[in-house]
């Protein structure tokens, strides 16, 4: 594999799996694809969604191409925003809203907080159309109400990890790509590259 196409818009989350990935693995993004056409998520999971982004792209491009499908899952909320987290105020990716949403929506709630949380994300690698491999990862912690810090995006500002006094976006990069639900789920296919027979 000398080439890998990922599959995302979001520049912070390619910023964020380029930093993760060896060197050696050269990327592209949907960025540098742009008459690609859009894949549909219409999967139910995050897994489901990674296969449909990962497959449709290995086809069009014909390369490996690897999907990264993420979300936050709040308990006291049923596991939403979950494969909705980028449209959860309606527009995709528009991070100001779905967080003064998902504020509003704990908010009304009574007697729920702390509000635990994790993020989840699932990676497939897929390769002529055909999913190769899949990896997921997760990263457990609370919703904080009143948002902090500038690094990151999403919902960076309004989740701490479990065991840590900071929210996601007042952690460095390299400390929220050493212990995201994203490092995780890579960690697993850099150790798949490395031994692809092996279950990880
Ligand atoms: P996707 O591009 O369909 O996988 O949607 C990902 C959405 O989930 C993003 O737009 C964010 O709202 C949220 N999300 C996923 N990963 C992260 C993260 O690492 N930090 C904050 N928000 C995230």
């Amino acid at each position: 594999m000398n080439e890998l196409v990922i599959a995302t818009r979001n520049v912070h989350k390619a910023q964020e799996i380029c930093s993760i990935l060896p060197a050696s693995c050269r990327v592209l993004t949907l960025e540098d694809l742009p008459d690609l056409p859009e894949v549909e998520e219409t999967g139910e999971t995050f897994a489901e969604n990674a296969v449909l982004k990962a497959e449709a792209l290995s086809a069009a491009t014909h390369s490996w191409a690897l999907a990264d499908d993420s979300g936050l899952c709040v308990d006291a909320l049923g596991g939403l925003p979950g494969v909705r987290s980028a449209r959860f105020a309606g527009e995709h990716g528009n991070d100001a809203a779905n967080n003064r949403k998902l504020i509003a929506e704990l908010a009304a709630l009574t007697g729920s907080s702390p509000y635990k949380a994790h993020f989840a994300c699932a990676i497939c690698l897929a390769h002529a159309g055909k999913t190769v491999a899949q990896f997921e990862g997760r990263l457990d912690g609370t919703i904080t109400l009143t948002p902090r810090g500038c690094h990151g995006f999403g919902y960076d500002p309004l989740f701490v990890p479990d065991g840590s006094a900071c929210t996601l976006a007042e952690l460095p990069a390299e400390e929220k790509n050493r212990i995201s639900h994203r490092a995780r789920a890579l960690l697993q296919f850099i150790a798949y590259l490395r031994s692809p027979g092996q279950t990880h």
